[in-house]
């Protein structure tokens, strides 16, 4: 077999994109190397998101010409948001790249690898395509967990965003071929999916007849051997009572969601042209907490975003204290070629947003500290997906809520249980536990 050498920068969904690459060359006989030295075809999955991550992928190319001035059969081939973004600029910048193709062609990679090595020039492939659900997986690929991508493109345009540039309008995938791909992956030992897409929470409403997450919620909730199930990135704007009725009445889904802020200021929330203002934001995380007490938050926040003041990053400050986050996500702004928000006036100078980051992750720190804290003591649901980072001897797992929790599993615990734990201690990143007897198994979170 032919060997393939994947790198993978960016989001959940390039992971679940590169996954499918692999499994369809493994069709046409590449098999996955760790090895890029070793490669025939490498292929770099790109991230656009912000200006760091495209340098990151042009350094990498830099690294790789190197390797083929030694194998100059080798074919390297970009894909992903800097492709659909960047497109020929790629070939300038970087002229031993053979192949530049977008997320809409990745069905076709097979062939378009096939025509680049054939012609011998730089093949380009950014245009659009039908949608196609592509369920192939390398064997090397996470059996207990995976990402399941619901829904394609993005439609809020976000002053400071590309996403709508680089993966297109929203497309949503049939709730029947979402179906029958996690019935799949549940047959080969899944127990844990996560729903993908840029706005997954406006998932359906392109649909004819039109459906919604709330609705697949309970499709996939059906699906016999599935323990969990996951979803992100949501919107504030589309989130609805619906959706979070379900979040309390569908079991399998956990209580963990991921809810990005961009800003606590309601000025800088409008310039990003985010619809939706602090307080609804709040009113939200009210009622969904109303649904669920036990239901933990994650974020992101954009620091720096042009006209922000002292004023609007304190208010930001504030949000976060105010809902007590789980987890925190923090991201200097970066100008992105083409966005509304690249020429406007009062763009913020490095060191501001250097300095605003770094107070910022303070916060963090505390508010996440605080949120693991009040865990100690509690017992809770634990899927068992491997051994400690720490300590080779103890097992690791999540909570429902998302938590990494490390534990002793006397020899009674396999990976992909799922397994009730007491947390004897709360450390900044995650928990302790012990096996919790059966008189204690009382599980605080659903
Ligand atoms: N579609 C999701 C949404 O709008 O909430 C987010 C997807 S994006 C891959 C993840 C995060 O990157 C965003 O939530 C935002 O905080 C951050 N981000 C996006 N564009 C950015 C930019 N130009 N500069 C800095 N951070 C950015």
């Amino acid at each position: 077999m032919a060997k393939l050498h994947l790198i993978t920068y960016g989001c959940q969904m390039n992971e679940y994109d590169s996954e499918r690459v692999a499994g369809l060359l493994r069709e046409r006989q590449y098999e996955l190397t760790d090895d890029a030295g070793a490669a025939d075809l490498i292929l770099v999955n790109t991230c656009a998101i912000r200006e760091k991550a495209e340098e990151k992928v042009f350094s990498k190319l830099g690294e790789l010409k190197r390797l083929k001035a030694t194998r100059p059969e080798m074919v390297i081939g970009v894909m992903g948001c800097m492709a659909q973004l960047q497109q020929a600029t790629i070939f300038r910048r970087a002229p031993h790249v053979d192949l530049v193709f977008g997320s809409p062609a990745i069905a076709r990679v097979g062939d378009l690898v096939e025509r680049a090595r054939r012609e011998g020039r730089p093949v380009l492939e950014t245009g659009e395509a039908p949608l196609v659900k592509i369920t192939a997986k390398p064997p090397t690929a996470d059996r207990l967990k995976a990402f399941v991508t619901v829904m394609e493109g993005c439609e809020k345009h976000c002053t400071f965003c590309v996403v709508p540039r680089t993966r297109g309008r929203e497309r949503s995938h049939p709730p029947a071929a979402i179906v029958a791909e996690i019935e799949g992956l549940v047959a080969g030992g899944c127990r844990e999916v996560t729903l993908l897409g840029q706005t997954v929470n406006a998932y359906g409403r392109d649909l004819i007849p039109p459906t919604d997450l709330a609705e697949l919620f309970a499709r996939v909730n059906d699906v016999a051997g599935l323990q969990r199930i996951r979803f992100t990135t949501s919107n504030p704007y589309n989130l609805t009572p619906r959706l979070i009725r379900a979040m309390r009445e569908v079991p399998k889904v956990c209580e963990w969601f991921h809810l990005p802020l961009q800003s606590g200021s309601d000025a800088v929330l409008e310039r990003m042209n985010r619809g939706y203002t602090r307080a609804h934001y709040l009113d939200l995380i009210a009622a969904l907490r109303d649904a669920e007490p036990a239901m933990a938050f994650s974020t992101d926040i954009i620091v720096g975003f042009p006209g922000e003041t002292e004023a609007d990053f304190a208010a930001t400050v504030e949000m976060i204290e105010r809902v007590g986050y789980d987890n925190v996500f923090v991201f200097r702004y970066s100008r992105r070629p083409g966005t509304p928000a690249a020429t406007m006036p009062e763009q913020v100078a490095d060191d501001v947003k250097a300095d605003r980051n770094r107070r910022l992750l303070q916060v963090v720190e505390r508010v996440t500290g605080a949120q693991s804290a009040r865990l100690a003591g509690r017992t809770m649901e634990v899927l068992v997906d491997g051994v400690s980072r720490r300590n080779p001897g103890e097992l690791a797992g999540r909570t429902r809520c998302n938590r990494v929790v490390n534990f002793d599993g006397q020899g009674q615990v396999v990976v992909g249980d799922v397994v009730r734990v007491r947390v004897t201690e709360a450390l900044p990143h995650s928990l302790r536990g012990a096996l919790a007897t059966p008189e204690e198994a009382v599980c605080w979170s659903k």
